[in-house]
């Protein structure tokens, strides 16, 4: 098969999110699979929307993914600038061949004219479709001297055109779908249209792969790749992600959710509606934010997550951040994301990213959407904290560290690997393994009377936990064997099962009887902080 060049091409307006991850990483798997490349471009021609901050996201989301380009941002390469506010000649130099060629020109009506004219379309039921006027040299005159700017439009060729996609199959748009479009703004700046188009060509792209939500600016990009007189490269576009629910899957869920807790605790508290000065309080939020933001003027991420820390509410993960943060490990990440709109064409679900690159082909892309499915996830996330090395491991582990506050970062390595190896075949993610492993960091200030009746009250525990901390005082060494070794002879000597041992000093140590191998646990603690713990339960007696 012909190496086959891709490329990645978000637009760094917010940030990322898992649709963009299934779409690099299938991009990646068709370079890696033909020997080809993958490229990553950064299309940041809208001024208004996009910033730096996202774009630096959106490298970072996607080298915490593993998803390694071989041509773009950091990199670099032959083709570049791979941002292309960078390649604004570039654009306009073509522009100017269109005009030339006579297949685009320039255009004068105001945004407010065209909204009239689309206003008065739609009351008639017509579609608008913008064809060339013809203007008078006075007009052309006199808007100039307004100050007008015009934009470039591409002169519609007034032809159907066809789609080849390799996913979906044909599909085609009829002439009347299709207007003079822009190319060039008044500011400008190149369309995405335009600059998509330029860049795929000079970028030498063989496959353009994005979500089918692009579908219908394809037949566009045709009509430009025409009036250049290039050969399109292919064409795959890739099934929406939906949620469990069905919806289309967007970043407003997480406004959404926040919005429905807000109201649901503000009912139960007896707030009157509309008034959320007690939210904003609660939430350091100025009353200003909280109002606009229930009242759906917009739905600031921020805002909603600030809430969400006050109302409890359980925000949707949508971007790959939320899922760094809940302690999820990429490879789970990209390993479900992977066969979601794929399948290898047997029944293995567990796959290393050598395997997908093995195993990928487009044909077996589906075309209808998938459905997220959390619990998945979780369970590949939980497959993952089993099976990756425990270098990899701690590794992950510290960059969760990088973005969440949390006992576990003033750990030394030692430690760390020792909760890793403690928790990793318990824990669905760092988070949950922070959860519980808290009583590790806190000593228990109570202890479950249940646990405390049935394993040391009426079992005579308190005097044999009076034994182990004699035996545990004295240990020349600390560590999970020499415990293990102490715990072992105190039950042979006494002919006792080791359990009637271990569990009055889980007690004694977590407060609720749940921990880890005991030996393990003790250990992590150390003799002072274990003893300490013995001591303060035999107090309580
Ligand atoms: N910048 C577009 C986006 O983020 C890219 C679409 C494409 O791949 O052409 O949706």
């Amino acid at each position: 098969m012909a190496p086959v060049r891709t490329r990645f091409a978000p637009s760094p307006t917010g940030s990322l999110h898992v649709g963009g991850v299934r779409t690099s990483l299938y991009c990646l798997l068709v370079a890696r699979s033909t020997g080809g490349q993958f490229l990553l471009r950064i299309e940041d021609t809208d001024r208004v929307r996009s910033t730096d901050e996202a774009a630096a996201g959106i490298l970072r989301d996607l080298q915490w993914l593993g998803l390694q380009w071989d041509e773009g941002p950091i990199v670099e390469g032959p083709n570049g600038s791979y941002y292309q506010s960078q390649r604004l000649e570039l654009y306009r130099e073509h522009v100017r061949q269109l005009i030339a060629a006579g297949k685009a020109y320039e255009a004068y009506e105001s945004p407010a004219e065209l909204d009239a004219e689309r206003k008065t379309a739609e009351a008639g039921k017509q579609n608008y479709r913008f064809h060339q006027r013809q203007y008078t040299p006075e007009q052309v005159a006199q808007w100039k001297a307004e100050g007008r700017v015009p934009v470039v439009r591409l002169r519609a060729p007034g032809h159907a055109v066809t789609v080849n996609d390799r996913v979906l199959g044909e599909v085609t748009v009829d002439a009347e779908g299709l207007d003079d479009f822009v190319i060039l703004k008044a500011d400008g700046f190149p369309t995405y249209h335009f600059a998509v188009v330029v860049d795929d060509h000079h970028m030498k792209i063989d496959l353009v792969l994005r979500g089918q939500e692009h579908l219908m600016n394809t037949h566009k990009h045709l009509l430009l790749y025409e009036a250049f007189g290039w050969t399109p490269p292919e064409h795959g576009h890739l099934p929406l992600i939906f949620n469990p629910t069905g919806t289309k899957m967007s970043k407003r869920d997480k406004a959404r959710v926040a919005r429905e807790t807000a109201r649901t605790l503000g009912k139960t508290r007896g707030k009157p509606a509309d008034d959320w000065a007690w939210l904003a309080t609660e939430a350091g939020l100025t009353p200003t934010e909280v109002t606009s933001f229930m009242a759906k003027q917009h739905d600031g991420v921020q805002v909603a997550e600030a809430l969400a820390l006050v109302t409890g509410a359980d925000l949707p993960r949508i971007e790959v951040m939320d899922y760094r943060k809940g302690g999820y490990l990429p490879e789970a990440l990209i390993n479900y994301l992977c066969l979601l709109g794929w399948s290898p064409g047997d029944d293995r679900e567990l796959l290393t990213v050598d395997e997908m690159v093995a195993a990928f082909t487009i044909e077996r892309v589906q075309k209808t959407p998938a459905r997220f499915d959390y619990d998945k996830l979780g369970w590949f996330n939980t497959e993952a904290m089993k099976t990756l090395s425990e270098d990899q491991l701690l590794l992950r582990l510290r960059q969760w560290l990088e973005v969440v506050p949390s006992p576990l970062a003033a750990l030394s390595e030692a430690q760390q690997r020792h909760l890793l190896r403690m928790y990793r075949p318990r824990a669905k993610t760092f988070v949950d393994l922070q959860v519980q492993s808290r009583f590790l960091f806190q000593a228990p200030r109570a202890w479950d009377p249940k646990q405390v009746d049935k394993h040391v009250a009426k079992d005579g525990g308190f005097e044999r936990l009076a034994t182990l901390r004699a035996a545990l005082a004295t240990q020349p060494t600390f560590t999970p064997d020499s415990v293990q070794a102490a715990l072992q002879e105190l039950c042979a000597a006494a002919s006792l099962p080791i359990g009637k041992l271990a569990q009055p000093a889980r007690v004694a140590v977590s407060g609720t009887g749940v921990s880890p191998e005991l030996a393990d646990t003790l250990a992590f603690l150390g003799r002072d902080e274990t003893l300490r713990r013995f001591d303060a339960f035999l107090a309580s007696r």
